[in-house]
């Protein structure tokens, strides 16, 4: 197996391609072969998981997960890259490469028609300038047992993060709702060519199998937490009065008080578990 991390092996073989780096597609490779050697064994794949893995680049991460799991699928925007791929990834007859925008897939569909009998799983290094999108899809896909991605550390703390803290957002509540987090390991600069600005992480998201909380509707629970967020500085009454006009300032406070939640209470300061109750009190309320 080539290691395709090793800088005297990749440069080369890079310029035999005369492959050249798109930042626009959010290429730096791995250049450290623990990383993706840690990221395969921390992610739980085994040979009966399917892997999903997003830009599988020149295939360090890819090469770990092949030999590891029953099935990978790897969807690689860079149709450049296929020539180096055939020589790096070829032999693994577990392996499928799917040529095309990740954000343009089906990904539940894709999983059900590949990984038929196996554990399903999401394993990828980010493009980091649709790292947010990317999430998005794959955990609204509600197919996966887990996803194990690098992001951008301060990406990773935000997904991780506790209320009241200033990292915590409506994409740390979307990430929670799905799946339970665990930042796994740090990793600097020096392990990627080019190297980013910053610092990634690893963060792990166990996905839930049932809700813990009881949501009467989905939509309304997405909603009241992007209006509880949009203003941060101010009460949570005036957010919620502006993301929900209907109800109106007075109708807000209404609902905050009905839940017991003080009336100078900030949306960032609450839980999952409030979200779900200050939600459900707006949606009972339009429904009379
Ligand atoms: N996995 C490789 C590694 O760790 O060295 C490459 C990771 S690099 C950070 C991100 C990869 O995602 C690149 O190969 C890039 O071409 C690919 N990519 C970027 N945008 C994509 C998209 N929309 N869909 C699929 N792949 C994409």
């Amino acid at each position: 197996m080539i290691d395709v991390c090793d800088i005297q092996v990749m440069k080369p073989l890079l310029a035999e391609h005369g492959f050249h780096f798109s930042k626009a597609k959010g290429q730096n490779f791995l250049i450290a072969r623990w990383v993706p050697e840690q990221i395969a064994e921390r992610s739980g794949v085994d040979k009966h998981t399917g892997v999903l893995e997003i830009g599988p680049g020149i295939g360090p991460l890819t090469q770990q997960l092949a030999l590891r799991a029953g099935k990978v699928c790897a969807v690689e925007l860079d149709k450049r890259l296929e020539p180096i791929l055939n020589q790096t990834v070829g032999e693994f007859d577990n392996l499928e490469i799917i040529w095309d925008d990740v954000l343009k897939q089906d990904v539940a569909k894709l999983v059900a028609e590949k990984f038929a009998g196996l554990k399903p799983v999401a394993c990828a290094n980010l493009p980091y300038y649709i790292t947010s999108p990317i999430l998005t899809a794959l955990l609204e896909a509600e197919c996966f047992d887990a996803v194990t991605v690098m992001v951008q550390k301060e990406v990773a703390q935000r997904i991780a993060a506790k209320p009241g803290t200033a990292d915590y957002s409506a994409f740390t509540v979307f990430c929670q709702f799905y799946g339970e987090p665990e930042i796994l390991f740090d990793v600097p600069a020096h392990c990627f060519l080019p190297q980013p600005k910053v610092t990634s992480a690893v963060i792990m998201l166990k996905v839930r199998k049932c809700l813990p909380w009881e949501i009467l509707d989905k939509a309304t629970f997405f909603r009241t937490v992007r209006a509880s967020f949009a203003m941060r500085r101010k009460k949570l009454q005036n957010g919620l009065a502006a993301g929900f006009p209907e109800l109106g300032k007075e109708g807000a406070g209404e609902v905050i008080a009905a839940c017991g939640f003080s009336e100078n209470v900030r949306g960032e300061t609450l839980d999952i578990a409030q979200f779900a109750a200050l939600a459900n009190a707006i949606y009972r309320r339009k429904q009379q």
